[in-house]
Formats: structure tokens, sequence, C-alpha cells
């Protein structure tokens, strides 16, 4: 399970940063662990709080996670992010957020647990997996948001599972945990995230933050965009990856992380094609010579070289 609230590292980036004090309250009270340390923990049905941790929490949800849970429902983005999400809005807000909602029985239980638990085990968030391991990262680096990564433990006090004699090291329950994925699609949406562009022009406007959330999250009307649109007789986009975006998320989502910063940024990841560059460019040259046209005055009809013409 998760305790999410105290581990925002993979949810919203953006909440990384608010959560800062927070995680600076754990680390000064927690000791920081290093993947080979060890620590003893064992989830399991047997344990009296079995199941109890799975209500009225606080998930974030990164884009993986959302990709993740919604290709294990068999439903589009669209309807996972309208059913299974709350999408609060904050005017400072440099990205979207995306939490887990919780079901409306009066424990709030998380709308996939079951009474043998997590009943989405396999495709679980990012926080759900990495509990009780903690991770904060630290952005003050040279290169901005590839900085110093901590772990550190997270005991809730009604957790049974800290009572439990197994003990492992933190990457042995990382890679049983099977974060690898999550982590590498975390580190990237990170990089957008935390972008430099942010601290420069600050929080986008609605039309940009629609297109950063669709590429990121609801990735069923990025697709409609994609391929409904001109966009792919614009760019130039490689036919191998074309035909990999209309069968696979993940490929779309990278696209989607590609777009972004083309779009949004102004970097150059995304190419204009020779022929639209040059219907551009015929376009811009017609304009030109209208306008010059208009400019010049009228030439007398005798000096036209028609009229001399036989
Ligand atoms: S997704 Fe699964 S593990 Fe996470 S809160 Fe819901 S039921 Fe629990
Ligand atoms: S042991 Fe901890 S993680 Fe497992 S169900 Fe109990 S409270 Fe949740």
């Amino acid at each position: 399970m998760s305790d999410e609230g105290k581990t925002p590292e993979n949810g919203d980036p953006q909440n990384v940063l608010k959560e800062t004090v927070l995680q600076e309250e754990i680390l000064a009270e927690e000791a920081r662990l290093n993947p080979e340390d060890t620590f003893k923990f064992k989830c399991h049905p047997g344990v009296t709080c079995f199941n109890t941790c799975c209500a009225d929490v606080n998930i974030f949800l990164s884009p993986y996670d959302v990709l993740r849970l919604t290709e294990r429902l068999g439903i589009s983005s669209t309807e996972f992010l309208e059913k299974y999400t709350l999408l609060p809005v904050q005017q400072d807000m440099n990205t979207p957020v995306v939490l887990l909602k919780m079901g409306d029985n009066e424990a709030k239980s998380c709308q996939f647990l079951t009474e043998e638990g997590c009943g989405v085990y396999t495709d679980r968030p990012w926080p759900c997996r990495m509990y009780p391991i903690g991770l904060a990262t630290s952005r003050d680096t040279d290169d901005g948001w590839r900085g110093e990564r901590f772990y550190f433990l997270l005991k809730e006090s009604t957790c049974q599972g800290h009572q439990e004699a197994r003990e492992l090291t933190v990457q042995e329950w990382m890679d049983e945990q099977e974060v690898d994925a999550y982590d590498e699609w975390g580190e990237a949406y990170k990089e957008l995230a935390l972008h430099k562009f942010f601290d420069d022009y600050g929080p986008l406007p609605p039309s940009k933050m629609e297109m950063f959330f669709n590429a990121t999250y609801d990735l069923q009307k990025f697709r409609e965009f994609v391929f409904g649109s001109s966009l792919l007789e614009r760019f130039d986009v490689d036919e191998e990856f074309i035909h990999r975006m209309q069968n696979s998320n993940e490929a779309l989502l990278h696209f989607g992380f590609l777009w972004i910063r083309f779009a949004v940024f102004g970097e150059p990841t995304m190419k204009v094609r020779t022929e639209a560059e040059q219907a551009v460019q015929d376009m811009l040259d017609t304009k030109k010579k209208d306008e010059e046209e208009k400019s010049t005055p009228e030439t007398s009809p005798s000096t036209s070289p028609q009229k001399e013409a036989p």
C-alpha cells in the first residue's frame, strides 16, 4: 500500500516542491536509507490491519500510473479520469494534479479495494508500490531536477507490517515491487514538470495547460488530436513510430512528452516536414507579393508591355 501523502515524489512533481517542507520534516526525523540498507517489513492478509490503509488517502497519480490503470481496466483515459480521479485546481499550479478518488462509502475506501486486497495489484500506482519506503529528491543541483535521491522508512503507527521479522534491502524491496518502469517514466515527467520554463514564465495559460494535460494524462484525447488533425502531415515523424503510436499508449505518451517540449517549451523536438515548410514558405511568398502589389502605384496603361504586344 501507500502512504502517498508522504511520498509525493512520483505523483505530481510540482507537488514534490510543495511537499519539500514535509519531506524535510520526515528526513529530519527518519534515518536516510541507501539502496543497500535493510529494514524489516511484510504486508500480507494475516496482519490485523490488512486493507485498512487503502482508504481515505491522497494518492497522486503520474501519467504512467494512469496509463497502466486504464489499460488494466480496459477503459479510455477520459473515462478513467472522470470516474476514478479528482483534479484539484490551484491558481498557481504549473502542471496538472491528478488524485485517485476514494469511494463514497463511510471509510472512503479506494475504489479498487477488494476483500482479498488490491484489485489492480499488478498495475497499482507507484505510491502504493513504494510504501513503506519513501523517496525524496533534492532539486538544487547543476542540472536542475536530477538531484540526490534519499530513501526513508515510513512508519504508520497502525501498520503492523513493521512488526514482521522479514528483513530486506531497499533495493530488494523496489525490485520486488517492480518500480523500474514507473521510475523511468517518473523521471521523464519530472523533467517536464520541473522545467526551467516555469521559472522564467510562470504557470501556463489555460489552453496550454489543457494541451499539457491531454498529452500526459488524457491520452485518448491526445490520440484524437494526433490522428484526427493535420499534425502528422505537418511534422516529420518516423513512419515506424507512427505505427507504434497507433498500437501503443506508451509510444503515444512518449510522443506526448516530445510534443510538450516543442509546443509548450519551444524546444526543437519536432521537425516540420519539408513539404509543409515549403507550403508555408509559398504562402508567405504569395502574401508578400500581394502586399507589394498593393503598395506599388498603378502603372499607366499606355506603358503596359501588353498594350504593345500584337
Ligand atoms: S490502488 Fe490498490 S494498493 Fe493502491 S490504494 Fe487502491 S487498493 Fe490500495
Ligand atoms: S501491514 Fe501496513 S501496508 Fe500492509 S495492510 Fe497493514 S497498514 Fe497496510
